[in-house]
């Protein structure tokens, strides 16, 4: 049960997004807020499944700028989660983002990305093919017209540790933690007045996030608000490559879409699905096939180290994926001012948390954006018509 009948606002979803939503409430000037999380162990959520890496490289100026938020709140993780001086509770490694363009028009796209990930400040750096292979000797340069490395501001982290460390932080300031599911929401005069939730009844409430994933759609619907976020399916293979051990790569994107990044003395790699059609939300079954068929030809012939590998494990998880255009979804919907959503991340969520949080926080207590200007991203572009379209999709 809730702890209380009504709150402030109440959150559907308590992973990554609903989480840091919830710490910057606090932080900001709220504690009356409940977050409603069904399965407290995060096992099927986006954020447990992530790769939890972070760049600069995007298309769009409002996500350089979210990224740049992002590095240094990870950065400073220790003095905003009162821990030691010196600490890393989140384990960031700057190894930065190596992507290869092929073809006249990847690099011109490269090229073009590159001056506006400059422009808000990033340090992305262009590499002609011959400075690729003498920076990067593991990696074989065939192919390859253009490459974008960000040699800082750039990497990996323990996504499941900034979960864990907003969740804590809120609840310490004094927001309710509920294992329930938001079944609904009830509207009255436009605005919702209840969240329904499957064992704790009907909970007042002034106003909603959902931040419920790839859920997110069906959730907005019983408010009758329509989403254009479905879940894809991605599947993430851990693999031992012996003659790569100690290599310190970047998270390089091949030209086809295959990605890997060092992940301890493993790697981690996937490669994009074709076709990638909506699936089932319950459908985590991992595609072991593609392990052979798209994956290996393409990293051996990459970089010769990982000719003779294995892999160790495979775990399939979901994008909340934008279909209109693969970035997130922020703020009211026009057909319902306190409904909050915080969804369709389109796999860049976990690093924009810290910033999306803020600035849903911003939005909630204040009615407007302040550290961010996040507008580009608003719910409302869906009812006008407007696109923001994400090229840089991983
Ligand atoms: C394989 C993979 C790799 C990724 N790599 C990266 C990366 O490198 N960098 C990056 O930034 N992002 C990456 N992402 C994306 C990132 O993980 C997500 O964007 C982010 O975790 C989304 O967080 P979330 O809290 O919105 O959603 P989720 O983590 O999916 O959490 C949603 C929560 O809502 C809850 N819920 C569901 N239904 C209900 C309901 N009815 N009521 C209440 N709660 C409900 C769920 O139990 C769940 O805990 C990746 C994703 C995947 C799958």
């Amino acid at each position: 049960m809730a702890a209380r009948s009504s709150y402030d606002v109440v959150i559907a979803g308590g992973a990554v997004i609903g989480s840091a939503v919830a710490w910057w409430l606090t932080r900001l000037g709220t504690k009356r807020v409940l977050v409603v999380e069904p399965d407290p162990t995060y096992a099927r959520a986006a954020t447990a499944l992530s790769a939890a890496s972070i760049r600069q490289q995007f298309s769009q100026p409002v996500n350089v700028a979210i990224s740049r938020f992002g590095i240094a709140f990870l950065r400073r993780a220790a003095a905003w989660f009162d821990r030691a001086e010196g600490d890393n509770p989140l384990a960031l490694r700057e190894n930065g983002y190596l992507l290869l363009a092929g073809g006249v028009a990847g690099a011109a796209a490269l090229q073009a990305q590159t001056a506006i990930q400059r422009a808000q400040g990033a340090e992305t750096e262009l590499l002609a093919p011959d400075a690729l292979g003498t920076r990067f000797p593991w990696l074989d340069p065939a192919g390859v017209t253009l490459a974008a490395f960000g040699p800082r501001g750039e990497g990996w982290f323990d996504g499941m540790a900034l979960l864990d460390l907003f969740r804590r932080g809120a609840r310490a300031a004094g927001v309710t933690y509920v294992a329930d599911r938001v079944t609904g929401f009830d509207r009255v005069g436009g605005r919702v007045s209840h969240a329904r939730l499957r064992d704790g009844g009907r909970v007042a409430c002034g106003q909603v996030v959902v931040a419920a994933g790839t859920r997110s759609a069906e959730i907005a619907a019983t408010a009758g608000v329509a989403l254009p976020v479905e879940p894809r399916k991605r599947t993430v293979f851990l693999i031992d490559a012996p003659a790569l051990r100690g290599v310190a790569a970047p998270l390089t994107v091949d030209p086809s879409g295959v990605w890997f990044r060092p992940e301890g003395q493993y790697w981690l790699a996937a490669a994009p699905p074709d076709p990638d059609p909506a699936v089932d939300p319950a459908d985590f079954a991992p595609d072991h096939a593609a392990f052979e068929r798209d994956l290996w030809p393409v990293l051996a012939a990459r970089v010769p180290g990982f000719a003779a590998i294995r892999a160790r494990n495979a775990w399939a998880g979901h994008y909340d994926f934008n279909t209109w255009d693969a970035n997130a979804l922020l703020g009211p919907h026009p057909a319902c001012p306190n409904l909050h959503i915080a969804a369709g991340f389109s796999g860049h969520g976990l690093q924009q948390a810290p910033a999306i949080g803020r600035g849903i926080a911003e939005l909630i207590l204040h009615g407007g954006w302040q550290a961010l200007d996040l507008a580009p991203l608003a719910t409302a572009r869906l009812a006008e018509g407007r696109r923001l379209r994400e090229a840089a999709i991983i």
